[in-house]
């Protein structure tokens, strides 16, 4: 079972090393028939991998599991996590390996992370496999994400298994390969502090804090420094999330990550229309992760990772939770920094003044009101300030607007293409992920190529992309939701 060592070559395996008890050996399942269906060179190249041995034998059996590099140690990582809510003690990666970590040239580590390869300790009842679509899916919504400036975990690879997996139909299964600065989650931390050795959660804390934010080494309480580095990761993470309008379904905290990228795209979306109370997952019945709701989810996820931190930040109990209060305090304040500079880039301002949380809100009480498309009316705002659109925004509104711009004096042609660098034209809509997904699972990939295309391109001018800008018809958007079976 191992492959040449071209294929990712230089895997190191620094998380199975610090932290054995986390990581359970094992390898991944062979499959009948594999086949690269989707393979991100630009990726690849940018990680110092070629794209010609990734695409030969041996690298579409990595690719798909079938094989593992020369020398790789694959381990299933251990998490625990809160699931709408509810504590699972024992998660981890059911249907996933870690293969190890690549270094890049400026030193900093990419993991290599295979999912949908077969079922490991950790699988209970689950099958351990993946279908084609949700793969694909995740795939398309990092890569916008990345394309669009958020800090997520990147998709290198998809292969077909020539398997079939079972969920309410069988489907093409299928392995993706991501890749991310780490897999260290707060349900990881929530696992080790639970283990009856308490240096796990110390040297978890210590191998985070050397891989994400190593000037909390230098702190005075290195435990502390790290929460308030996690806070801001994941202020500015789903600042950025909500200045798209994004939903991502299932912020449990195994889905939160300590390196502030976003993870697990599974039953997600970005809105249409604009309603604070969407929900996109077919299970999240009480709109926990409802648009709205998400920055105080975030922060609640954020205080469980601040419970496992306690023991590490004093001795006595109140004095480590009054630190640990003081760093999630601040997540409000900070979230609403990350969000308020976004908004006033996507309306072309660069001054803080008075009244601006007032010029926001009641853009967005319009936009809720107008049944407005969130993404194509802040696109379109450049267009109106070109006097080469029209808006159906109220004057009132607008007046004000323009009477900010105005303050500021700066030559509103060149506003107006800042704008345009800020406010995507092409954002993955439901509708086409859908169309292309569906596509690909009968065994077309051209539709997904063109589609990945657009949205890795979210600011471009192209008129022959037309057809992807618009909303979702009304019936779409109403009985839409994203499947979790995934
Ligand atoms: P996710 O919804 O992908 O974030 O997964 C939540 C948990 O369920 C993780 O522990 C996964 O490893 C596990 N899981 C999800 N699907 C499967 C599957 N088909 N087989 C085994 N474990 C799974
Ligand atoms: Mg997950």
């Amino acid at each position: 079972m191992t492959a040449a060592t071209e294929v990712l070559p230089g895997l190191d395996h620094w998380f199975a090393r610090d932290l054995p008890e986390l990581a359970v050996a094992w390898q991944p399942s062979a499959v009948p028939a594999p086949e690269l269906v989707a393979l991100n060179e630009a990726l690849a190249v940018s990680l110092g991998l070629s794209p010609s041995a990734l695409r030969s034998a041996d690298g579409v059996a990595v690719l798909a599991g079938n094989a593992v590099p020369a020398g790789a140690q694959p381990v299933a990582m251990a998490y625990a996590g809160h699931q709408f809510g509810n504590y699972s003690p024992r998660l981890g990666d059911g249907r996933a390996l870690l293969l190890g970590e690549l270094t890049l040239a400026d030193g900093r580590r990419r993991d290599v992370h295979l999912k949908g390869s077969g079922r490991t300790p950790f699988a209970r009842g689950g099958d351990g496999k993946a279908a084609l679509g949700p793969m694909l899916r995740e795939f398309l919504i990092a890569e916008a994400m990345h394309a669009l400036g958020v800090p997520t975990t990147r998709a290198l690879a998809v292969a077909t298994t020539g398997e079939q997996v079972v969920r309410e139909t069988a489907l093409p299964g299928a392995v993706l390969t991501r890749v991310a600065a780490s897999h260290l989650r707060v349900g990881m931390f929530e696992y080790a502090a639970r283990l009856p050795d308490p240096t796990v959660v110390q040297r978890l804390a210590d191998h985070a804090i050397a891989r994400h934010h190593p000037s909390a080494a230098a702190a005075e309480q290195p435990s502390v420094a790290l929460l308030s580095a996690v806070v801001d990761a994941q202020a500015s993470l789903v600042a950025r999330w909500m200045l798209l309008g994004f939903i991502h379904g299932v912020m449990n905290t195994d889905n939160m990550t300590i390196s502030g990228e976003g993870i697990d795209y599974g039953p997600c979306a970005f809105m249409d229309r604009y309603d604070p109370q969407t929900v996109f997952s077919s299970i999240d019945h009480g709109g926990r992760y409802a648009y709205g709701n998400q920055p105080g989810i975030a922060q609640w996820n954020l205080a469980r990772l601040a419970e496992t931190l306690l023991p590490l930040m004093a001795d006595d109990e109140e004095a480590a939770v009054a630190l640990a209060m003081e760093q999630l305090e601040r997540f409000p304040e900070r979230f609403q920094q990350h969000w308020s500079a976004g908004m006033r880039a996507k309306l072309g301002l660069v001054d803080e003044a008075d009244g601006d949380r007032e010029l926001f809100n009641d853009l967005l009480a319009e936009l809720a009101s107008m049944r407005a498309d969130y993404t194509g009316t802040f696109r379109s705002l450049a267009d109106v300030l070109r006097c080469a659109a029209a808006t159906a925004l109220p004057e009132g509104w607008l007046s004000r607007w323009r009477a900010r711009l105005a303050a500021e004096g700066r030559d509103i042609a060149g506003v107006a293409d800042e704008m345009d660098r800020v406010n995507p034209r092409f954002i993955p809509r439901n509708h086409h992920v859908e169309r292309v997904l569906d596509a690909a699972t009968a065994g077309d990939m051209q539709p997904f190529e063109e589609l990945l295309e657009v949205v890795t391109h979210p600011y471009d001018v192209r008129p022959e992309w037309a057809e992807f800008e618009g909303a979702a018809a009304e019936e779409f958007a109403a009985t839409h939701r994203t499947f979790c079976g995934t």
